[in-house]
C-alpha cells in the first residue's frame, strides 16, 4: 500500500504513476488517482495493478492537472474492487482522500453519520473518515486543516492520509500515525509519498512526519507541520 501526491506546476499524473510504481514493493490489490483539473476533482480507480490504472486513466482522460493524489490499496475493510479502491470523495464531492491504515472505530462513526443523513458508496473505513472530516468542516465552520485535526482526534487506528478540497485546491493536508509519510520539498512544489523513492530525482529535501503529526502543504508557499493532539491553531 502506498501514497503519492504532487502539488506544483508540473503534470501531476506521470509523477504519481511513476511514484506508485516505485511503491509497488509494499504490496497492494488496487490503485487510484485523483487530479484537480479546472475546478473539478477527477477520479480514476481500479482493482489490479498500477499499469491497469494508467491504461484506464488514459482511456477515460483522467490525466490532466498540476495537483493530485494517488494510492495503492491493501484492502482491510471491504473487498478489493473498483468501488472500494481509493481515492474516496466526501458526500458533497468537494473532498477527496487517500488512506493507508485502519480506522478501528469506523462502524460507530459510520452509524452516527448515517443518522445525520450521510450515504456511503463503498465498504471502506476510509470513506467514513472523509465524511467525518466533511461533517466537522461544515458544522463547526472550520478550515479543512482544523477539520482534519478534529476528525483524527475522534479516530482510533492507524493512518497515513492525504486530503484535498476542490474549493481550495492549492492545499493538501497530510497526517500520520503508524503508517509512513514523507514530504519532498522542492522549489515552489511539493511531493507527498510513503517513502522518498517517488520524488528522489526532484529534491533531496524531505520532511518525514512523526506519529501524531499532520501538515498543511501549500502550493508555492510552505509546509506547516502541526501536532494532531494540540489545541494550537492549525
Ligand atoms: N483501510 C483502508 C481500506 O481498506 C486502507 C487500506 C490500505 O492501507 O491500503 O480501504
Amino acid at each position: 500500500c502506498g501514497i503519492v501526491g504532487y502539488i506544483g506546476e508540473r503534470d501531476a499524473f506521470p509523477i504519481i504513476m511513476k511514484g506508485l510504481q516505485r511503491l509497488e514493493y509494499r504490496g497492494y490489490d488496487s490503485a487510484g488517482v485523483a487530479l484537480y483539473n479546472k475546478g473539478l476533482i477527477e477520479l480514476c480507480k481500479t482493482k489490479g495493478k498500477v499499469d491497469d490504472l494508467r491504461v484506464k486513466a488514459e482511456s477515460e482522460g483522467v490525466v490532466q492537472g498540476n495537483i493530485g493524489i494517488g494510492h495503492t490499496r491493501w484492502a482491510t475493510h471491504g473487498e478489493p474492487n473498483d468501488t472500494n479502491a481509493h481515492p474516496h470523495y466526501s458526500n458533497s464531492g468537494e473532498l477527496a482522500i487517500i488512506h493507508n491504515g485502519i480506522i478501528e472505530n469506523y462502524a460507530t462513526i459510520k452509524e452516527a453519520l448515517i443518522n445525520r443523513g450521510y450515504t456511503f458508496s463503498s465498504d471502506t473505513d476510509t470513506e467514513v473518515l472523509v465524511n467525518l472530516i466533511e461533517d466537522i468542516k461544515i458544522n463547526k465552520q472550520v478550515k479543512l486543516g482544523k477539520a482534519v485535526q478534529m476528525a483524527l482526534n475522534e479516530v482510533v487506528g492507524a493512518y497515513a492520509i492525504a486530503v484535498f478540497d476542490r474549493k481550495k485546491p492549492d492545499e493538501i493536508i497530510v497526517a500520520k500515525l503508524g503508517s509512513p509519510l514523507a514530504i519532498g520539498v522542492g522549489e515552489d512544489e511539493f511531493f507527498i509519498a510513503s517513502d522518498a523513492s517517488p520524488f528522489i530525482e526532484y529534491t533531496n529535501n524531505a520532511i518525514y512526519l512523526e506519529d501524531e503529526q499532520m501538515a498543511i502543504v501549500r502550493k508555492g508557499r510552505d509546509v506547516r507541520v502541526r501536532q494532531i493532539k494540540s489545541d494550537a491553531p492549525v
